[in-house]
């Protein structure tokens, strides 16, 4: 059993691209670009969950897995794909999960051709860059330990053209690992490993993304209201105590707690009462105070200062 010190979780920022992809209307000059920048994420959070399954067929114990880690180092955060901590070396694994013909240069550039080109840095690179910076971190806790670097391409539409022996498919991953730990000898023990993935794991931090800043989106620009969860962008129409889709006709009595949601990852986390009704589109205070507290927000402060807060 691999040690999952570190599980690998959906990042937060793709449910903050869900949230604005549901709200930027499909004519906005950066919707593409939002949807793009989406699409690459969650392919990486595959590629990721594709390498889990295939490292889970190493047999060598103990291995102590740290996914995601990102810690800072001289003012600067690095992020790691996957760590992996044995008794022999640190083995930083880079993630690519990527479809076409995967092809490399003399200039230190990896090209993927599918219908087009498109041009990376050299993924070794970035991972010798991450080893280097892993190195001080490790220093600093009073271990010099081996460590090594390995690239896995998950896609199983990828195909790999080169002769580097640090770059691998994630089938061929279990044969290179083993490859690799048999040239090194012991030097920690599994308790100091163990201690190890504790130490780096409790200097995680997770990476928080604004993504309103980050695509120059204003709240002007998003769409207002409660959503209906099957037709994209389509507002939804408080009948009958509950919401009613014009389009596919649909009824939610719940598909408020979704636009508050999105409210509380793109604009603010507390929404007063007169900003609700106007955000959900009812006119009644009364109404609208009863939603948010069916959505489970909290009230804070009194009078005038009232305002609720999304959870
Ligand atoms: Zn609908």
């Amino acid at each position: 059993m691999i040690d999952e010190r570190l599980p690998l979780t959906e990042p937060s920022s793709l449910r903050h691209y869900e949230a604005l992809l549901r709200r930027l209307p499909r004519s906005h000059p950066h919707y593409e670009q939002v949807l793009n920048t989406e699409g690459r994420e969650r392919a990486g959070y595959f590629g990721e969950k594709e390498f889990l399954y295939y490292l889970n067929f190493v047999k060598q114990e103990p291995i102590f897995s740290l996914a995601g880690l990102r810690l800072l180092h001289d003012e600067h955060y690095f992020q790691i794909d996957h760590l992996l901590i044995t008794p022999q070396l640190c083995l930083i694994i880079e993630i690519k999960h990527l479809t076409g013909t995967i092809t490399f240069n003399d200039s230190n550039q990896m090209i993927q051709t599918t219908d087009h080109e498109r041009i990376y840095t050299h993924p070794k690179l970035q991972a010798n860059l991450q080893a280097k910076q892993l190195q001080h971190v490790l220093a600093h806790l009073g271990y010099q330990l081996p460590i090594q670097t390995l690239v896995v391409f998950t896609h199983r539409q990828g195909k790999l053209i080169t002769q580097h022996p640090g770059l691998v498919t994630a089938p061929s991953f279990i044969h290179k690992y083993e490859e690799i730990i048999a040239r090194y000898p012991t030097v920690l023990s599994e308790s100091e490993c163990s201690w190890l993935a504790d130490q780096l794991s409790s200097r995680h931090m997770d990476r928080a993304i604004n993504v309103m800043e980050k695509f120059k989106i204003r709240e002007a620009d998003l769409l207002k209201g409660v959503l209906c969860p099957d037709c994209a962008g389509q507002q939804m129409m408080r009948k009958h105590g509950a919401w009613y889709c014009p389009r596919c006709k649909s009824v939610d009595k719940r598909a408020h707690v979704q636009a508050l949601k999105d409210y509380q990852i793109l604009i603010s986390d507390t929404i007063s009462c007169r900003e609700a009704c106007e955000y959900l589109g009812v006119e009644s205070r009364h109404v609208t105070r009863r939603l948010l507290l069916f959505a489970g927000c909290e009230l804070i402060g009194d009078n005038r200062s009232a305002h609720y807060k999304i959870r």
